[in-house]
């Protein structure tokens, strides 16, 4: 069934292609199977001439300008009431990557609330494909823009949960409390939903409970990803940014990798991405 904001999305997407506003890089696909789970390894070649930068080093050069306010128009595509906007991003390795951004300028690295998971359901609510959601928290988290923003990345259709998640969820958690798998070799607070409707509040009770034992266990200040899916919300504690020059965010942790060079693909294919999400995550002992 395809909904109101799928063909806007695609609508929008077709016209900032043909403006020059949205960039879409090509792609070769790998999968990885490890664990039993499937990783998916896309080498972006043009992602090499890219610089990255953290959040607060990005906010704190002179040259910085937010991309997020004013944002370009040619990438809006609807406002989520008066406190979000939805926005294509402009750098696009999967199509149709789309940013939900605050309309007034809050912190990357801030607690999400419950209007930020308000304006999430309002897109996942009016979408038919299955989407990632996603949030990279700190200076450690993968992210880069200094703005608060959470992303939203359509699930390839070969999988059914991103393999962590996957993994996690065949433990069979009970609902509505912190569950650790054994089946994940780096730490992790996930909290399964007790009923596939969501909402709001469930999205937020669920969020401050993960958050509250990471937070306890690793401080107020510690970078973490949250990968959220219609099943659950999991949130994985980060201690670097990147491994050997590959920058690793949530996308990591919810199973898509990028790769510059050859290189970079060998080393992956040698060390194996559970060993280097545990490196860039932290251990669980
Ligand atoms: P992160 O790197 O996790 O902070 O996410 C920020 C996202 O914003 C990246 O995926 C970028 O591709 C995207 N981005 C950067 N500049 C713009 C822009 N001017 N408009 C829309 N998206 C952008």
């Amino acid at each position: 069934m395809s909904r109101a904001l799928d063909s806007l999305v695609r609508e929008r997407y077709a016209s900032a292609i043909a403006q020059g506003a949205l960039l879409f890089t090509e792609s070769t696909i790998q999968t990885r199977k490890e664990r039993d789970v499937e990783f998916e390894i896309r080498f972006v070649p043009a992602l090499a001439k890219k610089p990255s930068s953290k959040p607060k080093e990005r906010m704190e050069s002179k040259e910085f300008i937010n991309p997020f306010l004013p944002f370009d128009k040619r990438l809006f595509v609807k406002s989520l009431g008066s406190s979000h906007n939805l926005l294509l991003n402009k750098y696009c390795v999967v199509p149709y990557h789309l940013l939900i951004t605050t309309a007034e300028f809050r912190q990357q690295g801030e607690p999400l609330t419950q209007e930020d998971f308000s304006a999430t359901l309002d897109v996942l609510n009016n979408t038919s494909s299955q989407h990632i959601v996603f949030y990279n928290s700190g200076e450690e988290s993968g992210a880069s823009q200094p703005h608060k923003h959470l992303q939203l990345l359509p699930m390839p259709e070969y999988i059914d949960a991103p393999p962590s998640v996957d993994l996690w969820l065949r433990d069979k958690p009970a609902p509505d409390t912190v569950h650790t798998s054994s089946s994940l070799p780096f730490a992790h607070f996930g909290v399964r939903f007790s009923n596939e409707t969501l909402t709001p509040s469930m999205l937020i009770n669920a969020y401050s409970t993960a958050l509250g034992a990471l937070t306890s266990k690793f401080g107020q200040d510690s970078s973490y990803n949250m990968v959220l899916t219609t099943s659950a919300i999991i949130l994985f504690p980060r201690s670097w940014n990147s491994w050997h020059g590959i920058g690793v965010n949530s996308l990591g942790f919810a199973g898509l990798f990028l790769c510059k060079t050859r290189d970079e693909l060998l080393l992956i294919s040698q060390v194996g991405i559970f060993n280097i999400l545990a490196q860039v995550g932290v251990t669980n002992n």
